[in-house]
């Protein structure tokens, strides 16, 4: 081991000596389970390099900027929405110096981190209150927590889903306090439904939008109008968790209807849900919206405290909010930059790109909104393919995701095809360089 280690020192000497004897430890130990699998032992050059990169990769800076060229516009793995550039600088401005962070500049009093975020969101949404967590679930949770705990909670059983990364409606109910009762079937559930399984126990409805996945055929879920109505008529809370949420009209793009949080508020939801970096465009945050009266018994719980986002991301969000409170969403947030963007747009870009490029050739092909928002739908795009990869489509994805910029692409068959509805634009000289290098 101390050979490979003096060997990774001599590769890499801006390494300090403890990172290199680990790297060479853990290096030994993959050529160990290779070997036990009945592989060749790799040649010492080889470990020694790879044991180098190992510990170069130590003091990087992570997560790493990738290429995202998936077509999948809000990629969960790959950090969802990126940041406009205005929302770039204004965590820049706060997080890099002091800030009115909870200081009212005008009395020289405490003040409250949340109202940095109240103006705008109510200015764009209509709501009353807002309150901005961590993230989504955390808002579903907290909401559960502060209106339905040791109560019932009336959920369609076709909403009782799962989103992903262990966020499973049934559990987050359970974990907040809340008691889940199902209502209704799989795929029909209508108001009457709720209205049967009301009892002196119930606290909440609460509507959960199937993010993941479209539900076709012999389907039927309540209107948002009724049901609040019934809600109302029994006291009890109509709680909407949109998931995405949108704000500006997906069909105007050729897509299905994601819904609007301003819609869901006004047919009668008392308190409305939403992640930050969605549809939005934003930073990873949860937001609540509702009357003054149901959100700040939330903003009061004690773990509230524990889910409260921090300045980069309140700094973020104000700032996206701002663009669309401004009107200039669509052409500045880039989650909606590539949502807009046109074909033709899309063909000059991909021929920028691949100008020159041997090799490689240019396709139709279709991207997703991806993250929980409009399963099932896509927007026509255009890809680069690399034809006759050496070594196949796996060895070429593999080559771009190690290259100094990673590229991430899909494998079609044989191919490998490189989406640019979601590479940024300030990203294609480094997917051409990468591409040249090939
Ligand atoms: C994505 C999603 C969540 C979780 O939101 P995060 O911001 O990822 O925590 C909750 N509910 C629905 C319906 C979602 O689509």
């Amino acid at each position: 081991m101390e050979v490979v280690a003096r060997a990774i020192a001599r590769l890499a000497p801006d390494v300090p000596a403890h990172v290199a004897v680990r790297a060479a430890r853990d290096e030994i130990e993959v050529v160990r389970g290779a070997v036990r699998q009945g592989q060749q032992a790799a040649a010492s050059d080889a470990i020694a390099e790879a044991g180098a990169l190992r510990a170069r990769l130590v003091l990087a800076d992570a997560p790493r900027p990738v290429i995202n060229a998936t077509g999948v516009i809000i990629h969960t793995n790959l950090g969802r929405a990126p940041l406009s550039e205005r929302a770039l600088a204004a965590v820049q401005a706060a997080a890099g110096g002091y800030s009115d962070l909870e200081y009212e500049l005008a009395t020289g009093r405490r003040g409250s981190r949340s109202n940095h975020i109240s103006d705008v969101v109510r200015e764009v949404t209509g709501a009353e209150a807002a309150l901005v967590l961590n993230n989504n679930a955390a808002a579903v949770f907290l909401a559960l927590e502060a209106h339905a705990r040791g109560r019932d909670v009336l959920v369609a059983r076709g909403e009782s889903i799962e989103i992903g990364g262990g966020f499973r409606i049934p559990d987050i109910l359970q974990a907040s306090g809340a008691r889940l009762r199902d209502v209704g079937t799989t795929n029909r559930t209508r108001v009457g439904d709720y209205a049967r399984a009301v009892t002196d126990e119930t606290a909440a409805i609460m509507r959960v939008h199937p993010s993941n996945f479209a539900q076709v055929g012999f389907t039927e879920s309540p209107d948002a109008r009724e049901l609040a109505s019934l809600a109302r008529a029994c006291g009890l809370m109509l709680i909407n968790d949109l998931g995405s949420g949108a704000l500006l009209d997906t069909t105007v793009y050729g897509l299905a209807r994601e819904p609007l949080i301003g819609e869901a508020l006004e047919a009668g939801a008392d308190l409305v849900t939403f992640s930050g970096d969605k549809l939005l465009g934003g930073p990873q945050a949860g937001v609540i919206v509702g009357s003054d009266e149901v959100v700040a018994p939330i903003a009061r719980r004690p773990l509230a405290r524990a889910m409260r986002p921090d300045k980069m991301t309140i700094a973020a969000l104000r700032a996206t909010f701002g663009q669309y409170l401004r009107g200039e969403a669509a052409a500045t947030v880039p989650v909606w930059q590539m949502i807009a963007a046109g074909i033709g747009e899309l063909r000059e870009r991909a021929e920028r790109v691949s100008a020159g490029v041997t090799g490689v050739r240019l396709v139709d092909s279709r991207a997703a909104v991806g993250g929980g928002s409009l399963p099932g739908q896509t927007l026509p795009s255009v890809a680069i393919e690399v034809l006759k990869p050496r070594g196949g489509a796996e060895a070429l994805a593999r080559r771009l995701r190690k290259a100094s910029r990673p590229v991430i692409g899909r494998i079609r068959g044989d191919r490998v095809r490189l989406d640019m509805r979601t590479v940024l634009p300030r990203d294609e000289g480094a997917l051409r360089e990468t591409l040249q290098a090939l």
